[in-house]
């Protein structure tokens, strides 16, 4: 009894241990529970089965990013308002992640696990010609949207930028936990700024507390409206948050603002492993399961700067020897240069979750990677002015000629809030603060421009 109530006690400060180690490293994403994963594994098991999906899966799928760039004034290019080219180096850096093609993926030893994938029998989907753990194209790709939530033209491909002065939104770096930040994020900063999770990937990137101890943090992909599944976001919380200076590759644009030692934005590949419902290599436990089978099990996450093998046997059961744990693996926590493949099972995953999560399986079909070809939607010219911008209590609209048929205001989730018979002049003072729009209907055009509610 007093052995039994002994080991329990090390188990439960050796869990302890293990999971402050992972989020000590650079990842606040929430362990998914049992009733999420058994859920998911119906999903991948009729995914496996169904030939439908199967055909399916050769899709490559391209998810629109809106990265949204915190800042409070700095210009663009001035952490943390990092600049359109330090962003566009992560673009290219999660392409070629996605695609296998990643940075230092050529540093695949030869003999990497040839003899654990003999032991455990792998199938084929999950080997390459040299009889190795294959590095996958997961067979989807990114683009920096070129389109906001009202069609307009971005200036600036796949970036929001805020000012959190201008919004009378808390400074992020002031949370200095996990639960502060989670709060912050959750019920302030993303429900305000969010754009439709249907038809974007929203990214916030933000300065943060030295204190705060992860660098990302993700939405596991929802599996609702089933009933009774719970999911840890909503259609006003989806997404991910990253710090500013772990967006980009120095590889690739030596010019943007980092935070060494995780410079070659390796940190969105992971964070967005688990957006399509992967999980850490070790299974946040030791030797617990990712459930993917073409990965050796992991005594725990792994950092730093690792060399192959390593940790040969640290699991038995099933065992990793003879050839230790896949550290090279985006869901394990090295440094990034270190980490470079996805493998087939966890390609299976997220192509499921593509299929199948309400807020994954309309990514990629509205037209949004593509400027658009019509001309009837423009942002506000020199005939029309809206004033002041930000507004606290009324909208002036100051119009050329006076042929304005409607004045309305949605949210950014498009919903209509307003409907204005007032052709100069809307009172907006019921309005939360927030960014809203405008529409502007003259004739057969419809002219849209983001405002503010102070
Ligand atoms: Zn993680």
């Amino acid at each position: 009894m007093k052995i039994n109530l002994l080991t329990t006690i090390s188990l439960f400060l050796f869990s302890l241990t293990i999971y402050a180690q992972q989020e000590n490293q650079f990842c606040g994403t929430r362990v998914p529970d049992d009733a999420w994963e058994n859920e998911f594994q119906k999903l991948i098991s009729d995914y496996k089965t169904n030939p439908k999906s199967q055909k399916q899966s050769s899709t490559v799928y391209t998810i629109p990013i809106i990265f949204h760039v915190i800042h409070s004034g700095q210009p663009i290019g001035t952490f943390p308002n990092i600049s359109q080219s330090q962003i566009n180096s992560q673009i290219t850096v999660l392409n070629q992640d996605f695609s296998g093609n990643g940075f230092n993926s050529s540093n695949y030893p030869s003999n990497a696990f040839v003899n654990w994938v003999i032991n455990q029998s792998l199938p084929t989907t999950s080997i390459d010609s040299n009889g190795r753990v294959k590095i996958v194209d997961v067979g989807i790709q990114f683009c920096l949207s070129k389109k906001d939530t009202s069609g307009n033209l971005l200036s600036e491909p796949g970036i929001n930028r805020i000012n959190y002065l201008s919004m009378n939104l808390p400074n992020p770096s002031s949370y200095s936990t996990q639960a502060t930040m989670k709060s912050y994020l959750d019920d302030t900063l993303k429900p305000q700024t969010i754009w439709d999770v249907t038809k974007y990937l929203n990214v916030w990137i933000t300065d943060k507390n030295n204190a705060l101890n992860y660098t990302g943090v993700s939405s596991v992909p929802p599996l609702s409206g089933l009933m009774g599944i719970p999911n840890n976001s909503t259609d006003s919380t989806d997404g991910i948050w990253c710090f500013a200076k772990v967006i980009g590759s120095n590889n690739l644009y030596p010019s943007g603002i980092y935070g060494s030692p995780m410079v070659e934005g390796r940190t969105l590949t992971h964070e967005v492993g688990h957006y399509l419902g992967l999980r850490h290599i070790s299974g946040d436990a030791a030797c617990a399961t990712d459930y993917c089978n073409d990965t050796p099990p992991a005594a725990a996450q792994n950092i730093g700067a690792p060399s192959y093998p390593l940790n040969v046997g640290s699991c038995s059961s099933p065992t990793n020897a003879p050839e230790g744990e896949m550290f090279m693996n985006f869901m394990d926590y090295p440094l990034d240069p270190y980490k470079y493949m996805f493998t087939a099972d966890q390609t299976t995953r997220m192509q499921t979750a593509m299929l199948n999560s309400p807020y994954r399986n309309q990514l990629g079909t509205h037209g949004l990677c593509s400027a658009p070809l019509g001309l009837n939607i423009l942002n506000l010219n020199d005939n029309i002015s809206i004033y002041p911008n930000p507004a606290k209590t009324e909208l002036n609209i100051n119009v050329s000629q006076n042929d304005i048929n409607e004045l309305s205001i949605s949210n950014l989730l498009g919903q209509v809030l307003i409907i204005s018979q007032n052709k100069n002049r809307i009172d907006i003072s019921n309005l939360p603060n927030g960014i809203y729009i405008i529409t502007i209907s003259r004739g057969q055009l419809n002219q849209t421009q983001k405002f503010i509610k102070e």
